[in-house]
């Protein structure tokens, strides 16, 4: 099977095979049938749009928790004003732990940063 990239980075199948092999199929699915999702930067680890991390890599959850907002918004009100019982009740004890790592982590990085904008202005 010969496979070429053209300008835009399109893979092109050429010619399809006669009788196609086990690893052209696995070629032929990875070209036209599997989405292909981007990788966390960090620890290399898939990065799934929609789904929560399967893992409980912090990188992971950290990217997952940065790229929906609003997700990470909804939670932390239901946190708040419910508690986090509810909040493990919709999303899962797992979710919370990370959910609990990632907003101390901001809190921590948001108060270093006014720590250090303060010794500046003086
Ligand atoms: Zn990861």
């Amino acid at each position: 099977m010969e496979v070429k990239s053209i300008e835009n980075n399109i893979p092109v199948l050429y010619k399809a095979p006669e009788n196609p092999s086990k690893v052209d199929w696995a070629r032929i699915n990875k070209l036209y049938v599997t989405v292909q999702h981007n990788k966390v930067k960090i620890c290399g680890h898939k990065f799934h749009p929609y789904n929560d991390p399967r893992t409980s890599c912090q990188h992971c959850w950290v990217t997952y928790f940065q790229n929906h907002g609003e997700v990470t918004k909804m939670c932390d009100e239901i946190f708040r004003n419910d508690g986090p019982e509810v909040l493990i009740r919709l999303r899962g004890e797992r979710f919370v732990k990370m959910f609990k790592r990632f907003m101390a982590t901001l809190a921590k990085f948001k108060e270093e940063q006014e720590n250090s904008s303060g010794i500046q202005q003086s």
